[in-house]
């Protein structure tokens, strides 16, 4: 009887099989590992990693290293991917002609136009008006409050206001007659005097009507159809909001440009086409369809884009001791997204949602030193390790022991850099396909798109449902549902959105409301994971048939995800093919199938 380890490193997770070989050869695997992957995936870094999952796999059994008579490592597929965003339009507005701004608790309500001026101005003005008042942050609100209420006994119509400080509620609460006040305008000084505008603030938990709507601004101003098409961007960035100022000058001018970010080459095996970035992701996927089967994918050399594949295949030809030149970037995913952006000449610091392509890539060279690993793990624990099998067809021999399944039969590795897909028929062939764009992906769109700038919260929005604390005795779930509680939850909590992290709620510190957040969530799963496993399956299906597959198996760390499987299934059961997550040895759920195919072609091929 002997003891023997399945090991697969992944660029994320390193996954261990311990496993009891009795006489007669057969195997009983008695535990699994994983661990977090140390350095790059096929570095002897991984060395590290690798005996920390061996040790907790052993511990868990009661046995120590010694009692292991071999290691067998996956002959890793030689792929890796990165992920990347480029902005590809911005607002940009000259002379600070109309602006949009929403800040936190802006005053009154309704909507207020009438003509800029200043606090001081109003106090000499002959003219009734209407008025929409500047204020700066000279006076506390108490005596802007006198001073309007001053003006109005004067007769002069105070339609509205635009205030440097926070003080809108202030100012509104000391009011006779409330109107409409923005406030939080940081660069007060530069909103043009004597210039049409208007002012509007809608009531809690709702959004403004008119200047989110292109046609209600020029009705407000008298816009031309040519002018009406300039405030698109700004009537946009408004949608949703609860508050917002809008102000005309003669010469002032919204633009969306459009960013240069370079353009792509694809080489196919057949035909090459070449296509811009800020064309957008559906363009750039229509062309890699086109060109399909590819070979190479280029970037233009000094671009955003190329400088994106340069990265990738530098850290590639380091890994693999090869010159830059040998590694090929062989495919490309491309997703749109949104990128909040900050409006470049605006008043207030506003944000609109520019367009953004996220893009992932990947390169695949000859070999990964595997082999390199293998002594290195000799050399630190002493025990003979070896390749055991390619990645792919153990990951089809792991995932058969599903109950339930049989050939003809595909995989699904939905991991984080890359989304692999192997299929077996009934003669026992395997093919197989690594394509770009998996987990990683998903976070990035999630991290731009909520404008996070943080990783670690976006992984956390990815793999977690989201709830709102309405008091502190209860929560609402993203389902509708309702949980009690008989002990207050934090304080910090109390109405804000939160995570459901393992280690508790997680409060978010984002506008969005709920709901948005779970469509972003949800969006940025469908955009990346259906439409890859779709690409895979076409590629290794008999005759790119995806209906002559009969069962599909979702395995790897994104197949634990909540949605992600239900999301893949649903477009798969129009095939008619049996979609589900695997379940490897009927107890492991879709993890450890690399791990158990390694243990399992061994003692096959040895007995
Ligand atoms: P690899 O084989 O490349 O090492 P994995 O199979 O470990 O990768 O998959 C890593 C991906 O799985 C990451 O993108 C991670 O966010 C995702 N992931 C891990 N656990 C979960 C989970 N419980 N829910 C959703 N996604 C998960
Ligand atoms: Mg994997």
């Amino acid at each position: 009887m002997t003891y023997i380890a399945g090991v697969d490193v992944g660029n994320n997770t390193t996954e261990v099989a311990i496993a009891r070989v009795d006489t007669a050869g057969k195997p009983d695997i008695l535990s699994s590992s994983l661990v977090r992957t140390m350095g790059i995936k096929g570095t002897i870094r991984n060395a590290l990693g690798v005996i920390d999952a061996l040790d907790k796999g052993l511990a868990a059994v009661g046995l120590e290293r010694k009692d292991l008579s071999l290691i067998l490592l996956n002959e890793a597929t030689p792929v890796i991917g990165d992920v990347a965003m480029e902005t590809i339009t911005e607002t940009v507005i000259t002379e600070s002609a109309m602006i949009g701004h929403n800040p936190g608790t802006p005053g009154g309500l309704g909507l207020g136009v009438g003509t800029t001026i200043t606090l001081d101005q109003l106090e000499s003005t002959q003219l009734p008006g209407p008025w929409i008042v500047v204020i700066s942050d000279q006076f506390d609100f108490k005596e802007v409050a006198e001073r309007l209420t001053r003006g109005v006994s004067r007769g002069l119509i105070v339609s509205g206001a635009i205030v440097k400080k926070d003080d809108a509620v202030l100012i509104t609460n000391r009011l006779h007659r409330s109107v409409p006040i923005v406030d939080e305008v940081s660069h007060i000084d530069r909103v043009p005097l004597g210039m049409p505008a208007a002012v509007e603030v809608a009531g809690q938990g709702k959004a403004i009507e008119k200047l989110s709507n292109p046609y209600d601004i020029a009705t407000l101003f008298d816009l031309t159809p040519e002018e009406t098409k300039q405030v698109v961007p700004i009537a946009r960035a408004l949608m949703g909001t609860r508050s917002a100022v809008v102000i005309k000058t003669p010469r002032g001018e919204i633009e969306e440009r459009r960013i240069p970010a370079g353009s792509i080459v694809l080489l196919g095996e057949v035909r090459k086409e070449s296509v811009k970035v800020e064309e957008g992701a559906e363009a750039i996927m229509q062309k890699v369809a086109l060109v399909s089967p590819l070979v190479e994918i280029q970037a233009e050399a000094g671009t955003h884009v190329g400088g994106m594949f340069e990265h990738i295949r530098t850290v590639m030809a380091d890994l693999t001791d090869q010159p830059v030149s040998a590694i090929q970037v062989q495919d490309i995913l491309a997703v749109d997204t949104l990128k909040p952006q900050r409006v470049l000449g605006s008043l207030a610091g506003e944000y609109s949602m520019g367009n953004a392509v996220g893009l992932a890539a990947m390169v695949r060279t000859h070999k990964l030193p595997m082999q390199r690993l293998a002594r290195k793990l000799e050399e630190e624990i002493s025990i003979p390790s070896s390749i055991g099998g390619v990645e792919a067809e153990m990951a089809i021999r792991g995932a058969l022991t599903t109950p339930g399944l049989k050939p003809p039969m595909a995989i699904l590795d939905l991991g984080g850099g890359s989304t692999d897909a192997s299929m077996i028929n009934e003669a026992g062939h395997i093919t197989s396909i690594h394509l770009a764009g998996a987990g990683d992906m998903v976070t990035l769109l999630i991290d731009t798109e909520l404008g996070l700038d943080d990783r670690d919260l976006a992984e956390k929005i990815k793999v977690n449902p989201l709830a709102k604390v309405e008091t502190l005795f209860h929560m609402r779930h993203e389902d509708g549902s309702v949980q009690f509680f008989n002990e207050p939850l934090e304080p910090r909590l109390f109405g804000r959105v939160v995570v459901l992290a393992g280690e508790g709620p997680v409060p978010l510190d984002i506008k969005e409301p709920l709901s948005k957040i779970v469509q972003i969530r949800q969006n940025a799963k469908r955009k990346v994971f259906v439409r890859n496993s779709l690409r895979a399956l076409e590629r290794i299906a008999p005759a790119g048939n995806i209906r002559l597959i009969s069962f599909v198996a979702l395995v790897g760390g994104s197949a634990l995800d909540f949605e992600i499987p239900r999301m893949i299934s649903d477009v798969l059961v129009e095939y008619g093919v049996v979609t589900g997550r695997a379940n490897i040895r009927g107890v492991e759920g879709p993890r450890n199938a690399v791990a158990t195919g390694l243990v399992l072609a061994h003692v096959n091929s040895v007995h």
